[in-house]
């Protein structure tokens, strides 16, 4: 924290009895954010003495500051001229809740304002980010702040999607140091991207532009503490969580010996988390495979990570090299196609490979898309249930890579069965709180974000939520656990596996 006057030391300490250290913000990031206003920010105004954070509705909210001949100004109230001087912030604005957002998703769709093909036609390349920092017009975007998924649980409008990018511009720019408040806000995001989601004309790629802070992050040396050990399994073991390479198959041995791969036609990537965490989908998805007579074949204990984690988390430079290695090694393995029941993984080698200058020469599909194909093709076992599932569309399939349908298709082909899909889906799809890296930097925040998906982005009446992608899958069964019990969690491939 910083004092940027000892005159108002005093009126700090006063403000800090009455309102909690944690509430009176006077860091320069914290001043940096809060004095752009308007839209994404496009305006700036001097500087506050600092920003006190209020309870909405609290009647004497700054005693002590009239005493002083400080102005006090409430976020939102018109702007001060810069020769008024130094002045008190009021932040007591309540964050958007998720009731909040679906109402105003109702409002854009009442309005005509959806325009899906402006979205879908947006650059998602890293490229995108350094452009969208570079440019003063996407800032201009006639955009809000937008409703974050982890801010409700971190407060400040420096943890905004708004404030995050504020953050990641000026760091640019140089107006702000990789400082400890900065690093925090850029780790404690999912990248994803539930805000850009929200806009219709000018949507932007806050995941891009956050990985692409973060990589000016570590290459300032300021890579936080609990990320470095991830990023050194990954390299010498080939599995973030630092486990036995020898181990990757323990739980799958049946699959990988009955399946070897062999130069087959498909090669199936289940990837790490799915492997040492959630075996029962590797071994569901081979029964699907080998139902459909698919000529597919597991790397078993020679498969590692695809490396996203090292672009997420800000080392592109080791990102490239791995990328490129791997694809390479793939490559000359030689499968026409790469499927894969992790939506990290998908997302890794569709689109962070060819943005790093490393494009498989294999073909990339999310089992949901070779499911909804095999489907067509009347491949699927005939299915039939009483059960009401929910699509739990994973950042990194839905709104990083737009495969929406194909797993709506196959979970709408169970006959008896319903397939519900509430407003917060599909673009909109509440973030389960463990991409971008968020359940490595802090599993805590991750597993709050998780508590809130399964509480308020869960219909009544939902008994399962299915998805495609592992992580996913254990976030949301610790919380459906600990927070609505009776709701089960499960991978595409288990449902389907389960009517063989
Ligand atoms: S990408 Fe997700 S976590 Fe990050 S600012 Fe946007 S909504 Fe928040
Ligand atoms: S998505 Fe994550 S866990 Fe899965 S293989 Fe890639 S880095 Fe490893």
């Amino acid at each position: 924290m910083t004092c940027p006057d000892p005159t108002y030391a005093a009126l700090l300490r006063r403000l800090r009895e009455l309102h909690g250290s944690e509430n009176v913000l006077t860091a320069a990031e914290d001043l940096y954010v809060y004095s752009h206003v308007g839209p994404m920010g496009v305006e700036r105004v001097p500087e506050p003495v600092a920003v006190v954070r209020i309870e909405p509705g609290h009647g004497d909210p700054l005693g002590g500051a009239a005493e002083l001949g400080l102005p006090v100004v409430r976020i939102g109230e018109p702007h001060l001229d810069p020769r008024d001087g130094p002045y008190l912030l009021l932040d007591d604005v309540e964050t958007m809740s998720l009731a909040e957002l679906e109402q105003a998703i109702h409002e854009h769709r009442r309005r005509g304002d959806e325009n899906r093909a402006a979205r879908k036609s947006a650059g998602s390349a890293p490229m995108y980010a350094i452009a969208l920092l570079q440019s003063k017009e996407a800032f201009r975007a006639e955009t809000d702040a937008g409703y974050c998924v982890v801010q409700r649980f971190l407060g400040a409008e420096t943890y905004s999607a708004k404030g995050r990018l504020l953050l990641c511009r000026g760091l640019a720019n140089g107006d702000l140091t990789a400082s400890e408040r900065l690093v925090d806000s850029v780790y404690s995001c999912t990248a994803c991207g539930q805000c850009y989601g929200q806009h219709t004309q000018s949507p932007l790629e806050i995941n891009n532009a956050i990985v692409e802070a973060r990589r000016r992050i570590v290459s300032q040396g300021r890579q936080p503490a609990t990320c470095r050990p991830i990023m050194r399994n990954l390299l010498e073991r080939g599995n973030p969580m630092g486990l036995e390479p020898e181990d990757r198959t323990l739980w799958y041995e049946d699959v990988a010996d009955e399946f070897p791969y062999h130069g087959n036609k498909v090669l199936y990537w289940p990837g790490c988390t799915t492997s040492y965490r959630l075996p029962e989908a590797v071994e569901a998805t081979a029964k699907v495979l080998a139902h459909a007579g698919v000529d597919f074949g597991v790397l078993g204990s020679r498969e590692k990570c695809c490396g996203l984690a090292l672009y997420l988390l800000g080392q592109w430079e080791e990102a490239r090299a791995y990328a490129s290695r791997l694809a390479e090694e793939l490559g000359e393995a030689g499968p026409g196609t790469l499927i894969t029941s992790c939506a990290g993984c998908y997302y890794a080698f569709k689109k962070v490979y060819p943005g790093l200058g490393a494009s498989p020469a294999f073909k990339v599909l999310h089992t949901s898309e070779l499911y909804h194909g095999l489907l067509k093709e009347d491949l699927l076992p005939p299915m039939r249930g009483k059960e009401v599932y929910m699509w739990h569309d994973p950042c990194d399939l839905g709104r990083h890579s737009h495969v929406y349908e194909p797993p709506r298709r196959v979970l709408g082909a169970i006959r008896g069965s319903k397939l519900v899909d509430p407003v917060l889906s599909s673009e909109h799809s509440v973030c389960c709180g463990a991409g971008g890296g968020l359940w490595m930097y802090s599993e805590s925040l991750a597993s709050k974000v998780a508590e809130q998906k399964v509480r308020e982005a869960v219909p009544e009446g939902v008994g399962c939520v299915v998805t495609g992608c592992p992580t996913c899958v254990l976030n949301m069964r610790l919380a459906a656990a600990a927070h609505r019990p009776g709701l089960r969690v499960a991978d595409l491939s288990e449902v389907i596996a389960n009517q063989i």
